[in-house]
């Protein structure tokens, strides 16, 4: 099924309002199995909304018209509907009553300009709206084999009779697509790396199996769609691709849907029954706070030290100031000692450290903007690395904190389980 989207308002075209509205359309109906082929914002101007209402019916199965329904002269998308479809607009009195009844029961006069809400184009259908007065329209333009559904523009209004009515009466219409996602969750890469590690996947891709890469501050989430009017074909597909993903760029998956690199840390964590402590120089504290967002944390996070300071890197963490001299505070060896520091001043099994240059000052040509060294330390390793990240302070702060508990990860899933532990 083909679907396009007319979004109506002046607000709209100027920015004013931003069109949270189509965005959202473009999500429920592609997970819906319909392919929206084309969306279209124009201002409140009659003849312009007609022009594209009549392309969008000759040329979509299912058309979606959002805003310009409520009772103010500028909302003109009733009297553009009527002419369209030569549907004469009458009174629709249960509404009326509603809508008398909806005031009353907030105690407020109805305005003059409230009956409006009521009037219905001859042949339409109307669709509950749970949150607001205004009702929206369902009109099954057969003859032109095209269905429209009309919403208002109030984003929680729109939701509302989307979930509650247009959705359940486009299940029930044959030729959807069934619609599979799988979202698999990476760490510890980059999409433009990610995108090298998993090479041409072309042999896979097509119309109906899609993947897209989300990009954030904690990772990329790859999103695979799989299209098929069969759904078992659709869910076979998504099972291919995640094999080649998961062949090429494995060690990088750490799990599926919604799941997070803090609590992946924390099932480690608390399968090999070790705790764990940060020292932190440019995450400020940002790796406690990351750690500390999952309930139940007090039973593997200790603490951190926030050693911004080279003072303090040296009084509390122990840092050598002849290494601070010698290589600078953003170096391996000052990366080493900090998590070794940290491990033995909260007395933690696992000791994370961060020392970097954030931006937007600092940098040098040999230790650049966005340069941050990452410390490990455990019972019988250290090790420190180095990564390169962006020139927003900002972002650099979140992808250093990222880094360190990526760094984490690895170094845990490598050391095994609770046997393998040297006892403090
Ligand atoms: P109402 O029935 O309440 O008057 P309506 O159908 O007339 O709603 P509009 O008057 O066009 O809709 O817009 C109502 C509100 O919804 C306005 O605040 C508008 O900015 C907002 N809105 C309209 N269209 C969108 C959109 N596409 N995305 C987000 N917000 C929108």
């Amino acid at each position: 099924m083909k679907a396009h989207l007319l979004t109506i308002g002046d607000e709209l075209l100027i920015g004013q309002t931003e069109n949270t509205n189509a965005a959202w359309l473009g999500r429920r109906l592609s997970d819906l199995g319909v392919e929206v082929k084309r969306t279209v914002t124009v201002g409140d101007n009659p003849d312009t909304m007609r022009a594209e209402l009549e392309r969008a019916v000759r040329q979509a199965d299912f058309v979606v018209m959002t805003g310009g329904l409520g009772p103010t002269h500028d909302d003109v998308t009733r009297e553009v509907l009527a002419e369209t479809f030569d549907a004469p607009l009458r009174t629709d009195d249960e509404i009326m009553d509603r809508i008398r009844r909806y005031y009353e029961q907030r105690g407020h006069q109805m305005p003059p300009s409230a009956p409006q809400l009521a009037q219905v184009p001859e042949g339409f259908a109307t669709l509950d709206n749970p949150v607001g007065a205004a009702v929206g329209l369902w009109y099954d333009a057969s003859d032109d084999g095209c269905v429209v559904a009309v919403l208002p523009g109030i984003p929680e209004e729109l939701k509302g009779i989307f979930n509650g009515s247009v959705e359940p009466r486009l299940e029930a219409r044959p030729h959807l697509r069934a619609v599979t996602h799988r979202t698999l969750v990476t760490s510890g890469i980059g999409e433009s790396s990610l995108q090298e590690r998993l090479g041409d996947l072309s042999d896979l891709l097509d119309d109906e199996l899609s993947l897209a890469y989300l990009p954030s501050t904690s990772g990329v989430r790859l999103r695979l769609t799989a299209a098929n009017e069969d759904s078992t074909a659709a869910e076979q597909r998504i099972d291919q691709l995640t094999e080649r993903i998961r062949a090429r760029a494995g060690e990088h998956v750490i799990g599926t849907g919604d799941v997070t690199l803090e609590e992946v840390l924390a099932e480690q964590l608390r399968a090999a029954d070790r705790t764990i402590g940060s020292a932190e120089s440019a995450t400020g504290g940002l790796i406690g706070h990351r750690l500390t967002g999952i309930s139940g944390s007090s039973d593997y996070y200790e603490g951190s030290v926030v050693a911004y300071a080279n003072r303090v890197k040296q009084t509390v963490l122990g840092v050598d100031p002849e290494l601070l001299d010698e290589y600078g505070a953003v170096s391996e060896p000052v990366a080493v000692k900090m998590a070794a520091g940290v491990r033995e001043a909260l007395g933690v099994d696992v000791g994370i450290a961060t020392t970097g240059i954030a931006g937007p000052t600092g940098g040098t040509e040999e230790k650049p903007v966005g340069t941050v060294w990452l410390g490990y330390a455990d019972d019988v390793r250290t090790r420190a690395v180095r990564r390169q990240f962006v020139e927003d302070r900002t972002l650099n702060k979140q992808l250093f904190a990222t880094a360190a508990l990526d760094l984490a990860r690895r170094e845990l899933e490598r050391h095994g389980d609770a046997e393998d532990w040297v006892p403090r």
